[in-house]
């Protein structure tokens, strides 16, 4: 029977193909991509001829493309979900393919690949025990403030997503949420040529990109925010007494 097959591809370097992703888009009835001429483009440099069908499903026709795509794998077809670069559904369409297929109990599965998100985190030095992904930041400065507002307590890595024209506001919005002595990694261009990780503080990355704006695409990675000073043992002791006392 068919199948959904979510498949990642290169973030920038075509090495990072899979041999996988190579045979899923060569065997493939139907190839869904975000865009049909960047799929186009990566068929060709990998070398691979597509023998089934692409058609384009994006953020606007998802829902409605959702389902007749879940129709074709539950008749009987492979597909496979692309999208322009790295993981689909991770800040991409892709996500209401799966939501369909599991509500229909069609088979889903994952050909892992590289995502921008992980390779910033896993480059970046900051701790990677526990963090938490916040993709794009909102565009509008109230919403991205109240954002920024809820993360104020976060004590996990954050990794964010942002486009090299808005890295200036993205930054002074963090400087202003998080303090300009917070750490934070700016990683750019990875897995490319231009592969650069520039490290600091919130305050240093800004000044860095006021002074030699960023081209291409980049991640920022920033700290969690430090635990508050513990609670000093002679109040918890009398907060223990008072319990005590109460008789509870
Ligand atoms: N689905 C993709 C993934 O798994 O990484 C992310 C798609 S999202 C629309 C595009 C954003 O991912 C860019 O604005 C940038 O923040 C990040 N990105 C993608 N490729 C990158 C790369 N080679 N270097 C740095 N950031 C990248």
């Amino acid at each position: 029977s068919g199948r959904i097959v979510l498949a990642g591809t290169p973030i920038g370097n075509l090495e990072d193909a899979p041999p996988r992703l190579r045979r899923a888009l060569e065997e493939a009835d139907i190839v869904a991509a975000e865009d049909t001429r960047r799929l186009h483009q990566l068929v060709s440099a990998l070398g691979l001829t597509l023998s089934g069908k692409p058609v384009a499903y994006h953020e606007h026709n998802e829902a409605s493309r959702a389902a007749e795509l879940v129709d074709h794998a539950a008749e009987g077809a492979d597909v496979v979900i692309v999208s322009d670069a790295g993981m689909p559904t991770i800040s991409d369409p892709g996500f209401r393919v799966v939501e369909e297929a599991a509500l229909r109990g069609v088979d889903v599965s994952v050909i892992p690949g590289p995502s921008a998100a992980l390779v910033a985190l896993a480059g970046s030095g900051l701790p990677t025990d526990r963090f938490t992904f916040e993709g794009f930041l909102p565009r509008k400065p109230g919403e991205r403030r109240e954002r920024l507002a809820e993360l104020r307590d976060e004590r996990r890595t954050m990794v964010f997503y942002e486009a090299p024209h808005r890295i200036d506001a993205t930054l002074e919005a963090l400087v202003e949420g998080f303090g300009a002595g917070r750490r934070a990694v700016l990683a750019r261009e990875l897995t490319k040529l231009y592969e650069e990780f520039r490290r600091g503080t919130l305050g240093d990355l800004l000044a860095g990109v006021q002074e030699v704006p960023p081209r291409g695409e980049i991640v920022l990675v920033v700290a969690g925010g430090e635990a508050p000073a513990a609670a000093n043992p002679e109040e918890l002791v009398a907060e223990v007494q008072q319990v005590v006392d109460s008789g509870l």
